[in-house]
C-alpha cells in the first residue's frame, strides 16, 4: 500500500464504502422527509382556506350590521315623516311625505331580505368552516405522526450519520480534487450511488460486464486507476474494501 495509486484507490474505496453506508441511512428514512414537507404545505393551504372562510363570515356579519343600521335609520325617518304628516298645510305636502314613507318602507323590506340572504350565506359558510376546521385538525395530526416517525428514525441513526459524515469528510480530504470530482460525478450518474466497485469473478461489480484478463492483471498490480469500459465506474480489487471495512468498522 505504499505506491500513490494504491493509496488513492484505497481512499476512493473508503469514500465509496462510507458514502454507501450513509446512502443506506437516507434510504431508511425514505420518502418521509418529503412526505412531511408535503403535509406541511397541505396544512398551510387548509389554514389559508379556513381563514378566508372566517373573513367571509365576518364580512357578512358586518354587512348585516350595516343593513340593520339602515333599517333603524329608515324607521326613524318614517316616524319623523309620520309626525310631519300631522302638521301638513296641504295635500301636496302630505302626498310628498307619503311617498317618502313608502320609499323608506321599501328600503327596509329590501334590507330585511338582504339580511335573510346574508344569514343563509353565513349558515352555509359556517358548515364549510366546521368541515374545514376538521380537515385542518386531521391534517395537523397526520403531520405530527409523520414527524414523530421521522424523528424516531433520525434519532436512531443520528450518531451513526454523524460518525459517517466526519469519516467521509476525512476521506474526501485525502483525495485530490480531480479524482474526488470524478468520483462524485460518476456517483451522481449511478442510481445505486456506486462509483467505485470491486471486481466479482472477473466481472465489473457495478454492471457485471466481463473485464478483460489484461485489465484484471493490472487491477491486481494496482498500477493505475481503471474505469469499467462499459459503465465507467472505478474498478478496484475486493481487498481494498476488505481493508476499509477492517479499518473503520471492526
Ligand atoms: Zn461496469
Amino acid at each position: 500500500m505504499d505506491n500513490p495509486i494504491a493509496v488513492r484507490l484505497n481512499a476512493l474505496a473508503s469514500l465509496q464504502l462510507l458514502d454507501s453506508k450513509l446512502d443506506e441511512i437516507h434510504r431508511l428514512r425514505g420518502s418521509l422527509p418529503e412526505e412531511v414537507s408535503d403535509l406541511e404545505d397541505d396544512l398551510e393551504g387548509l389554514i389559508t382556506r379556513r381563514n378566508r372562510i372566517e373573513d367571509d363570515i365576518n364580512k357578512l356579519k358586518d354587512s348585516i350590521k350595516d343593513k340593520k343600521n339602515k333599517i333603524e335609520e329608515f324607521s326613524g325617518q318614517i316616524k319623523k315623516y309620520e309626525e310631519q304628516q300631522m302638521n301638513v298645510k296641504n295635500n301636496r305636502e302630505y302626498e310628498a311625505l307619503r311617498k317618502e314613507i313608502e320609499y323608506a318602507n321599501l328600503e327596509i323590506l329590501t334590507s330585511e331580505k338582504k339580511i335573510r340572504q346574508f344569514n343563509d350565506q353565513i349558515e352555509q359558510k359556517e358548515d364549510l368552516l366546521k368541515e374545514t376546521e376538521k380537515r385542518v385538525d386531521d391534517k395537523r395530526q397526520e403531520l405530527e405522526d409523520k414527524k414523530k416517525e421521522l424523528e424516531v428514525i433520525i434519532e436512531d441513526t443520528k450518531t451513526e450519520e454523524k460518525k459517517l459524515q466526519s469519516l467521509i469528510d476525512e476521506a474526501a480530504q485525502s483525495i485530490e480534487d480531480r479524482y474526488l470530482n470524478g468520483y462524485r460525478k460518476i456517483r451522481r450518474n449511478m442510481r445505486n450511488g456506486l462509483a467505485v466497485v470491486a471486481t466479482d469473478r472477473n466481472a465489473c461489480g457495478g454492471c457485471f460486464s466481463i473485464i478483460p484478463p489484461q485489465i484484471h492483471i493490472e487491477l491486481k498490480q494496482r498500477s493505475r486507476l481503471i474505469h469499467c469500459e462499459n459503465c465507467g465506474r472505478i474498478l478496484v480489487d475486493q481487498s481494498f474494501f476488505d481493508d476499509v471495512m477492517e479499518k473503520n468498522f471492526s
